[in-house]
């Protein structure tokens, strides 16, 4: 079948040649033919040089995702190669059969649209035995890869099989794309809930019901990175989840922990996790706001000597960076104030909107205004399981800055 071509204004093909694999609507000069929602089309530039193959979505801002700056076809033997490669680039740096990883980083990997993480260990109930189960959590972000999961599910099947693969497509996003939300079970069976390792520790994923796909990886070695600094300390762990920081710093010789997030399920995680660890009797997990009880620890002149900062995305896109450089600064801000001198920060940000540079300058003010002054130890990022590639930039996302504060 004849492909639809998709033409773009003069001088609209930089960014994509770049890298940048998104089309928007208001880029596009023209369409020839009439390609389905979801369809495969060829991107021209003005001059009708290739651009790459892309799925078609007319009912997206995005109107199309580059698959392949090759004209190919994104079929099973397309996914099964670029599984392949993705695959390829983790066991560099980790070893999948016995770790959990991100396998797919959406664009980043070539699959837009599409996350895919896998959970090495047990299943909660027993029926499956310490590290030998693996499960996938899913989610299908684009109608391009929404509308071919079952050439995705054979390449997967032949690249990385698991026991079960869990569909966690409910992200918001999805809306955008015109998809509803989706949830179940797509292959396989899914334990209720799976206890996977990270850095020594065994913690419990709820791969139907948890945040996102039910764990957050790309904070492995920021967790790690943070319970470096702990022995001793008293910790406050804000905005803890399911408790990854705070746990590592506790089973690192942390003096105690105070973790905090205003989900009941994750306080519930938290006070689980610390059990399976045999941790309870130095954790203790609140369900609250963090800014009002960071407001109120510090009326009653509470300190801590490491406090982790790992809030959700403040700005969601660009009209909201000005309102996420508030909230954020408001955090680090009271976050100082109860560092006791020589005190630690962990501060993160995951929007990619708020970049690394604004995310220094607000560090800065917050430090001036709280009349500190902060020596920077580390500026880290995501976990190498989340890609960051040039022409991007939304694959650089996560802002982890470890300082000192003097
Ligand atoms: N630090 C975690 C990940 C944090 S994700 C980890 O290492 O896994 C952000 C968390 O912030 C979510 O668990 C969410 O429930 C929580 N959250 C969102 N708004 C909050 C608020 N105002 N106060 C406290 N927690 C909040």
């Amino acid at each position: 079948m004849e492909r639809a071509r998709l033409i773009l204004k003069p001088r609209e093909e930089a960014r994509i040649r770049a890298g940048h694999p998104w089309v928007y609507d208001n880029e596009i000069a023209g369409i020839e033919g009439r390609p389905e929602p979801g369809a495969e089309v060829e991107v021209m530039d003005a001059r009708r040089r290739s651009l790459g193959s892309a799925f078609f979505n007319p009912k997206s801002k995005i109107r199309a995702r580059i698959y392949s700056r090759i004209p190919r076809a994104a079929d099973a033997a397309f996914f099964a190669e670029t599984l392949e490669r993705a695959l390829a680039w983790r066991r560099r740096f980790f070893d999948p059969e016995r770790q959990s990883v991100r396998l797919a980083f959406g664009e980043a990997d070539g699959l837009p649209g599409l996350t895919m993480d896998s959970f090495v260990g047990e299943a909660e109930d027993g029926s499956v035995r310490s590290g030998a189960g693996r499960w996938i959590s899913a989610q299908f972000l684009s109608l391009g890869v929404d509308s071919r999961k079952a050439e995705i599910l054979e390449a997967l099947a032949k690249v990385f099989p698991s026991d079960g693969i869990a569909e966690r497509s409910d992200a918001p996003v999805r809306a955008l794309e015109g998809l509803p939300p989706a949830v179940g079970v797509l292959a396989g069976s899914v334990p209720g809930r799976a206890l996977i390792e990270e850095n020594g520790l065994r913690f419990g994923v709820d791969l139907l019901g948890g945040q996102k796909t039910g764990w957050y990886l790309d904070q492995r070695s920021n967790r790690a990175a943070a319970a470096r600094h702990a022995p001793g300390r008293r910790v406050l762990d804000a905005f803890c989840n399911a408790g990854g920081f705070g746990l590592a710093c506790a089973a690192a010789g942390a003096a105690s922990v105070m973790a905090v997030d205003s989900s009941a399920d994750a306080v519930a995680s938290v006070e689980a996790n610390a059990a399976r660890n045999g941790l309870s009797r130095l954790v203790e997990a609140r369900e609250a706001n963090a800014f009002d009880l960071l407001h109120s620890l510090e009326r009653s002149r509470e300190k801590f000597g490491l406090i982790v900062l790992d809030p959700p995305a403040f700005a969601k896109n660009r009209a909201s960076v000005e309102g996420a450089r508030r909230g954020y600064k408001e955090l680090n801000l009271r976050a100082l104030k109860l560092l006791e001198p020589g005190g630690i920060l962990v501060t993160c940000s995951c929007s990619h909107w708020f970049g690394p540079g604004p995310f220094a300058l607000m560090l800065e003010e917050a430090a001036k205004d709280s009349g500190r002054r902060m020596r920077t130890i580390e500026e880290r990022t995501q976990d190498l399981d989340h890609p960051i590639v040039s022409g991007y930039g939304e694959s650089r996302y996560l802002k982890c800055t470890i300082a000192e504060a003097v």
